[in-house]
């Protein structure tokens, strides 16, 4: 098990898009491993490859564990094939841009596929927190953060937040 650092925005590794994952290679189910730990550690309920500088398209996420119960998903090269048509907007946190929220309006429902830690891809119609969880965390993966997805007069109120207490 390892720690590892995660980057906060605006760090320009933030803001780049990750490559897909070539193969599950020991190196890949390390990196799922110290992802899981530090998204544990840190305390989240997600965590993308690009939040801790890995060029991968990877992510982790546990939507129920702070309610009790582990149940650790690794999502390797995630793709949304489908949206649900229903919109909700929630205050989302992030471990990268710690100490506020933004309201993003999203999809309640999206049908994804991704590969596991056994090679076998997955395919599964996310539903309500772990929709909105896995939509956040597959932005990371394209450079996006929840800043990017409100408008202008949001951004500038979370940012004046976000700088206040830096
Ligand atoms: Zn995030």
């Amino acid at each position: 098990m390892s720690l590892r650092e995660i980057l906060t925005w605006p760090h320009p590794l933030l803001q780049a898009v990750c490559p897909p994952v070539e193969a599950v290679t020991p190196e890949v189910l390390a990196l799922a491993e110290d992802m899981l730990d530090t998204m544990y550690a840190a305390p989240g309920r997600g965590l993308a490859a690009r939040q801790i500088g890995e060029l991968a398209r990877l992510f982790v996420m546990d939507v129920t564990w702070k309610d009790g119960e582990r149940s650790p998903v690794v999502c390797i090269n995630p793709d949304i094939l489908e949206r649900g048509e229903e919109l909700a907007s929630m205050g989302e946190g992030c471990l990268s841009i710690p100490g506020v929220t933004a309201q993003v309006e999203r999809p309640t429902s999206v049908r994804m596929v991704w590969t596991d830690l056994d090679g076998v891809v997955q395919e599964q119609w996310l539903t309500g927190f772990a929709a909105l969880c896995a939509q956040h965390e597959l932005d990371h993966l394209d450079g996006i953060v929840t800043l990017d997805r409100v408008d202008d007069a949001q951004r500038s109120t979370i940012l004046d937040a976000y700088e206040a207490q830096v």
